[in-house]
């Protein structure tokens, strides 16, 4: 039979077959050390959506404008984040960060956008 461990510690398990840890104490550690991974994944996400909001939002002061996908990139805007995605009815796609948006025209070129309230 297979030597069950505790899921924290990796110490051999005694008690009952449904057992995963020692005790509360390595039950805790293993559940905060869960939880501070995926809320640090959400921070970083979140920093880049900020990144790419401010971005979008300086280069983009009067509402709406054109701007080159170099600039963005030189910016450090990360093209792969985006809060929601907006596809207008001549298909043209929206991609939006909070309320500032962007759309890939020809030419490397991009439309900036900003969603009224
Ligand atoms: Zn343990």
């Amino acid at each position: 039979m297979e030597q069950r461990k505790c899921l924290d510690c990796g110490e051999p398990l005694k008690g009952r077959a449904d057992q995963k840890f020692c005790n509360d104490l390595c039950r805790n550690s293993f559940n905060n050390k869960k939880l501070s991974g995926s809320t640090n994944f959400m921070r970083k996400i979140n920093r880049i959506l900020k990144l790419n909001h401010s971005v979008l939002e300086t280069l983009n002061p009067e509402e709406k404008t054109t701007t080159f996908k170099s600039t963005l990139e030189k910016q450090g805007f990360n093209f792969n984040y985006y809060t929601n995605v907006y596809t207008t009815r001549t298909g043209r796609i929206y991609y939006f960060c909070y309320d500032q948006g962007y759309a890939e025209l020809e030419n490397n070129k991009f439309m900036l956008v900003k969603k009224e309230e």
